[in-house]
C-alpha cells in the first residue's frame, strides 16, 4: 500500500490504529528525505543567493547581497536594495569616501577626475613634484 504523505491522509488517520499512524509517519519520512526535494531547495537557494549577489555588487557589496539573498530570499533582496552604497576609497589617499561625495573628506581631491587617471599618470606626477603622496 503506498501511502502519501498529504494533509488529507492526516485529516483521516484513525488514530487508534498504530500501524496505520506508523505507515503515514515512514511515507512523511520518506518524502522529507527525498533528493529532488533538497535539489530544489538547494538549488532556490543557491539562486536566491546569486541574484542577492547581482544586487549587492550594484551597491558595491557583493558579499553582504549573497548572505542576505541566501539567508532570506525575495526578503534578502528588498533588505540589499533599501540598505546604503558601501562607501568607496579615495584614489589619492585610499580613505572611504560615503557615495555620492565629489571630493574627497579627508584629502580634498576631486573623486571622479582622480578616479579617471591612471596609476601610471599618478606615479608620474609625484616623480616630476618631486614629493611623496
Ligand atoms: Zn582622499
Amino acid at each position: 500500500m503506498a501511502l502519501e504523505c498529504s494533509l488529507d491522509a492526516l485529516r483521516n488517520l484513525d488514530q487508534s490504529d498504530l500501524d496505520a499512524v506508523q505507515a503515514l509517519l515512514d511515507a512523511c519520512t520518506r518524502t522529507l528525505l527525498s533528493p529532488s526535494l533538497w535539489l530544489w531547495a538547494l538549488g532556490l537557494t543557491a539562486a536566491c543567493a546569486a541574484i542577492g549577489a547581482l544586487l549587492g555588487l550594484a551597491k558595491g557589496r557583493w558579499l553582504w547581497g549573497l548572505v542576505w539573498g541566501a539567508a532570506l530570499g525575495p526578503l534578502g533582496w528588498i533588505v540589499v536594495l533599501l540598505s546604503a552604497a558601501a562607501d568607496r576609497p579615495c584614489p589619492e589617499c585610499a580613505r572611504l569616501n560615503p557615495p555620492g561625495r565629489k571630493r574627497c573628506r579627508h584629502c580634498g581631491v576631486d573623486l571622479a577626475v582622480a578616479a579617471a587617471r591612471s596609476s601610471r599618470s599618478r606615479l608620474r606626477d609625484s616623480t616630476r613634484s618631486n614629493e611623496w603622496r
